[in-house]
């Protein structure tokens, strides 16, 4: 019989809630486009506006500022560039999805440093917001995929407007995990991804607020009120609002995670005092934990959780075949050789008790086997 993993990867896609998986199997043996006049058709349409409202409700905003899209990617890329001629600002520590199209679209980007736990330079984006030349978007990621530090986004908001900038918001690895307001938080643009909340994979969505608009990147058959055509994925979408309402009920649940994962990090630190907890010093998400095995690598570490059968993820990232450390921790300016030693933890719906420690037992075997001699040396 195969192997059951300890699941413990949830910021790289969260296992689906059996009450998703139902909705979006029932969905996808009903025929209909959304767009179509007839029953079979108004069936979808109320399906993808039924998702609508509750991917609208888990983030404070109106249903009719919900644009879905092909993911948490898509999203971002088409916050970054509908939003016209624009000086993009964008922190340094953000995913790639916001990083690529900031570099690709607009060659004066702004890359904007972040302190040593993980926080956006405050006084540099007021000084690139000065100096920008032309109206700004500034886009900063509500907590990292890989640290999970939150961002003081309400903060960086009040700053963008008050120099006359939108501001955009990667909200993706956030809804679900800890409260998520668009209007409190203040920010024009927010993305969204169905998989991080145990939603299907490949939806997502662009959720704006106010009477903030778009340029469609994907135009066609104008779908989505002509922000991104397309024909709907509405089994997807309905799993997605499924996963939606499923988050906003039981974010009290991940909230208790902190306790787990605080106490993991504790227990790590009597077996090797010398880890260290990335952005460990301020507010995190209640389920991460970027932590370093001394003079361990992360691909080796992953390697041995994987045979022991826990999944885990390196801090660090591996592209034709050459394993460099991660940007974020680079920007944080963490020395290169202990980024390299960096592994992410993430837990959620599921992760049971037990497998935080049977992680324990695995990961102080691994640092006695591995490091702990060097790192005595
Ligand atoms: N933004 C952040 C912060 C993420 O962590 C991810 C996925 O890892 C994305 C965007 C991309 O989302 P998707 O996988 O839905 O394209």
């Amino acid at each position: 019989m195969a192997q059951q993993h300890i699941y413990l990867d949830y910021n790289a896609t969260a296992p689906v809630h059996p009450e998703v998986i139902e909705t979006v199997a029932r969905i996808m043996a009903r025929v209909g486009n959304a767009s179509s006049v007839h029953g079979p058709g108004r069936n979808a349409r109320q399906d993808v506006e039924a998702a609508r409202d509750a991917v609208a409700r888990l983030v404070g905003a109106e249903s009719r500022n919900v644009i879905f899209t092909s993911g948490g990617t898509e999203a971002d890329n088409l916050a970054l560039k509908g939003a016209g001629d624009r000086r993009l600002m964008v922190s340094a520590s953000e995913h790639g999805a916001v990083l690529a199209p900031a570099l690709l679209h607009d060659p004066g980007a702004v890359i904007l440093p972040v302190d040593g736990d993980g926080l956006l330079d405050l006084v540099a984006l007021r000084q690139a917001l000065q100096t920008a030349g032309k109206p700004a978007l500034v886009s900063v990621m509500l907590a990292n995929n890989e640290t999970g530090v939150i961002q003081p986004v309400a903060k960086i908001a009040e700053i963008g407007h008050a120099h006359g900038a939108l501001v955009h918001c990667d909200a993706v690895q956030s809804a679900g995990k800890i409260p998520v307001d668009i209007v409190a938080l203040g920010v024009d643009l927010m993305s969204l991804s169905a998989h991080k909340i145990g939603g299907p994979q490949g939806v997502g969505a662009l959720v704006l607020s106010g009477d903030v608009e778009i340029e469609a990147e994907i135009v066609g058959g104008g779908q989505e009120l002509g922000r991104r055509s397309g024909t709907e994925n509405v089994a997807g979408i309905a799993g997605f609002g499924k996963a939606a309402e499923i988050a906003l009920a039981r974010l009290g649940d991940c909230q208790k995670l902190a306790a787990s994962r605080d106490e993991m990090e504790r227990r790590l630190g009597e077996v090797a005092p010398k880890r260290r907890i990335f952005g460990g010093n301020v507010p995190r998400l209640p389920n991460t934990s970027c932590v370093s095995m001394p003079r361990v690598r992360s691909d080796t570490q992953v390697m041995a959780f994987d045979l022991a059968g826990i999944a885990i993820s390196a801090g660090s990232a591996c592209s034709s075949g050459k394993v460099s450390a991660s940007h974020v921790l680079e920007a944080m300016g963490v020395e290169r050789d202990e980024a390299m030693t960096a592994i992410r933890v993430s837990m959620g719906w599921a992760t049971q008790p037990a497998e935080i420690d049977r992680f324990i037992e695995v990961w102080s075997d691994i640092y006695q086997r591995s490091g702990r001699h060097a790192d005595a040396a």
